[in-house]
């Protein structure tokens, strides 16, 4: 089949590749996305993903560039308020409980949080209406030969693809990654995470609510009113039998266990839709890039869902790849280009996967010490102003040159 021509190929059809197709697309650049996967359906998506991103203000911002913001902002509800809560023992009781304030760092909201399905269909739906970008469905990338100059792609349908950058926004097992000869090193913590949408007979407030206790975080994210009543974004993360228990449990007994860990902050809760299980990892790529190829997102680093890093931190990736690529667009895909944005993004990216597994390992913990050091954390950490808004900002991706700023606590 002939070769044909694009500024950028773009391994993957998650969020991470649409979005970095709608923004590059819109500054001028010509894209092709493949991924193997059908396209999102807009009636089907909530069953394959019930999970929801809560994107942060620098997320947003990218959002806005990449002309995806205006479709999106109809479905997003703001989150005003975090409250992180302690608890020990079963029945979950609360051994400490703090609100942190937006206001704090002069901003009116932490972020907005969206479902994952409305945010692919969108971003889908307007990526494809730009005629400089070509999206496939259902054939992916196969194998690519690299030169100093340009790729040589090949897709699983045969087709060839002759292009300056390849971006690998194919997840987790990126295949990207692996013909690009980067390795990845995983962590895994014996945890899963049950993600679905619930509604509760309280309303959220708009708060972001997290609770701790052994097992790992349970997290309720407000989404905007399911049919009249107040509904949240629940991520419930557990050691894995617990996790394949509860998820197996009849429709009201998983109610009922959810209310209780829920410590009734937001009334009796009622799960919505179906439950998906993911299971826990951090991981990192031993590097971001290869010869005229850049990672991006999960291909790059998996983090495990708190504090709402994961996407946000690609996100990142993308808006550095951007910048780089309309400040020089001559230059695009080349090896000075590629080493910063590798220099850009390798620091952050490593801390955080650092700061996020200790955050995780302190929140799972069954060790009555380890407990009662993250309780005098968290009071220390509200108690202490300039300690509370450095922490705030490294959980809102601003993070600072002092790495004590790197305990994301939201
Ligand atoms: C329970 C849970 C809750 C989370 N909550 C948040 C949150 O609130 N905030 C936040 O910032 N992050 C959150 N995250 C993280 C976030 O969901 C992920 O980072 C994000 O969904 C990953 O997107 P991605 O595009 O990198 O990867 P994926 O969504 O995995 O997309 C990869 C794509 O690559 C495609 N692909 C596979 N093989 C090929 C191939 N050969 N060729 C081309 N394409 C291929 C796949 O079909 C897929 O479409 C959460 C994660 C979990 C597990």
């Amino acid at each position: 089949m002939a070769e044909c021509e694009f500024d950028i190929f773009i391994s993957g059809g998650g969020i991470a590749g649409l979005v970095a197709a709608a923004a590059l697309g819109t500054a001028g650049f010509s894209i092709l996305l493949a991924d193997p996967a059908p396209a999102p359906r807009r009636d089907e998506d909530p069953e394959t993903d019930p999970r929801s991103t809560a994107f942060l203000r620098t997320s947003k911002a990218l959002l806005d560039e990449a002309g995806l913001w205006p479709a999106l902002e109809r479905h997003a509800a703001s989150l005003d308020m975090l409250r992180v809560v302690d608890t020990a023992g079963w029945p979950p009781e609360i051994t400490e409980s703090r609100l942190f304030l937006p206001d704090d760092l002069g901003e009116t909201t932490f972020g907005w949080n969206i479902p994952n399905w409305i945010v692919r269909a969108e971003a889908t739906r307007i990526a494809d209406s730009l005629p400089n970008i070509e999206l496939v469905h259902g054939a992916g990338f196969r194998s690519m030969l690299t030169r100093t100059g340009q790729a040589f792609v090949t897709l699983t349908n045969g087709r060839r693809v002759r292009t300056r950058l390849v971006i690998g926004a194919d997840g987790r097992e990126s295949p990207v990654r692996e013909a690009a000869g980067i390795g990845a090193t995983a962590t895994r913590y014996g945890q899963k995470a049950l993600a679905f949408e619930a509604e509760h007979s309280r309303p959220h407030e708009n708060i972001s609510t997290e609770i701790y206790s052994e097992g790992g975080a349970f997290t309720a994210v407000p989404l905007p009113d399911a049919s009249g009543m107040p509904a949240s974004a629940i991520v419930w993360m557990n050691f894995g039998a617990r996790a394949q228990a509860l998820a197996a449990l009849p429709e009201s007994d998983f109610d009922e266990e959810m209310t209780v860990r829920s410590c009734g902050l937001l009334g009796p809760m009622k799960r919505l839709g179906p439950v998906r299980t993911w299971p826990v990892i951090s991981q990192r790529a031993t590097g971001m890039v290869a010869e005229r190829t850049a990672l991006v997102a999960e291909s790059a680093h998996v983090l495990p869902p708190i504090g709402a890093q994961g996407l946000n931190t690609s996100l990142r990736d993308i808006s550095v790849l951007l910048d780089l690529a309309r400040t020089d667009p001559d230059a695009l895909g080349s090896p000075s280009q590629l080493t910063r944005y590798a220099r850009s993004r390798e620091t952050e990216v490593s801390l955080l996967v650092r700061a996020v597994d200790l955050f995780n390992r302190t929140c799972m913990s069954s060790n009555p010490g380890v407990q009662a050091l993250r309780r005098q954390g968290l009071v220390a950490v509200h108690g202490i102003a300039p300690l509370r808004r450095a922490i705030m900002r490294a959980g809102m991706g601003r993070l600072q040159p002092c790495p004590d700023a790197l305990v994301p606590h939201i």
